[in-house]
């Protein structure tokens, strides 16, 4: 069983002229990061059916599809809205993460994208999205999603990487604070987490860290394929997930299109697992942190 935890799917509207789409919501990052002007994108594009068969050449038998972290409460329902036909269209293949916006109503953002079909939040970004770890706000996300079993998928970005252009920094004490406060709370940390799997290390903080998981996100972007045993050897099998952010061109030297093959046979080949802890990563684990109605 192979499940992509981290994609993204966007409607068709958008996909026909990105940033003019971008900037007419009032979404600038986005636009920044997908149509930038002064370089070429590494954005690829799906719908639902050339993403099916994406899955199909990968075998992969189920995929996340997780909301952007957006500027506005409206694009995030919007992409909800968007995210929850493609959920109708395969609801035995995609599984939907939720975009949700620091407002006084995110209880209502979430009950109604349960209703939808949802079964966790994310990708959120703090910074970006302007999550205030204080407020109301957060406390009623991470008090539901605690109470509903939904795990939260968040954006990490490195932590001392080469800065890439669109990149918004997202301290690591921000997830170690999130993670003692809710200790019951599932936690995904997109892109193995910015370098947190290193800190596992204190014993001080490795309690705390208990219930965060990273995921792989992107990997083929920013490190070598031997980042799998590092990072499995720091955390643990268990906490690793498998993700991928199609459909972004992950190797943008070879792929002239999005697909997801290239990657799940590159962990096959390079990333020097035993085959427990593929099948724990590729499948397994995030299988574990979906709430009951998602166990099949
Ligand atoms: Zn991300």
């Amino acid at each position: 069983m192979i499940i992509d935890c981290h994609t993204h799917a966007y409607p068709a509207e958008v996909v026909a002229r990105p940033r003019a789409w971008a900037l007419e919501h009032n979404e600038p990052h986005w636009a920044e990061l997908v149509d930038p002007t002064d370089r070429t994108s590494i954005q690829g594009w799906s719908d639902p059916d050339s993403m099916l068969a994406a899955m199909d050449a990968a075998d992969v038998d189920r995929a996340a599809l997780l909301g952007w972290y957006w500027e506005n409460e409206s694009t995030c329902r919007w992409h909800n809205a968007a995210m929850a036909e493609w959920i109708r269209h395969a609801p035995d293949r995609f599984i939907g993460f939720a975009a949700i916006h620091p407002s006084a109503d995110v209880r209502e953002q979430l009950e109604s994208s349960k209703a939808m079909g949802f079964s966790g939040v994310g990708e959120l970004h703090l910074a970006v999205q302007g999550w205030d770890l204080d407020s109301a706000d957060w406390q009623h996300l991470t008090d539901w999603c605690t109470r509903e079993n939904w795990p939260i998928n968040f954006h990490v970005t490195e932590a001392a990487g080469i800065p890439q252009p669109g990149s918004v920094a997202t301290p690591l004490e921000w997830f170690i604070r999130i993670a003692q406060r809710a200790p019951d709370l599932k936690i995904i940390l997109a892109h193995w987490g910015g370098g947190l799997p290193f800190f596992t290390q204190n014993p001080r903080l490795r309690p705390y860290l208990h219930n965060v998981y990273y995921d792989t996100a992107a990997s083929p972007l920013l490190y070598e394929p031997s980042i799998f045993r590092s990072v499995i050897d720091l955390v643990g099998a268990k906490h690793v997930v498998f993700g991928s952010d199609y459909p972004l061109r992950i190797y943008p030297r070879e792929q002239t299109s999005p697909d997801m093959q290239r990657y799940v046979h590159a962990i096959h080949d390079e990333a020097q697992l035993s085959l427990a802890e593929t099948e724990a990563v590729m499948g397994e684990n995030f299988a574990r942190l979906l709430p009951p109605e998602q166990h099949k």
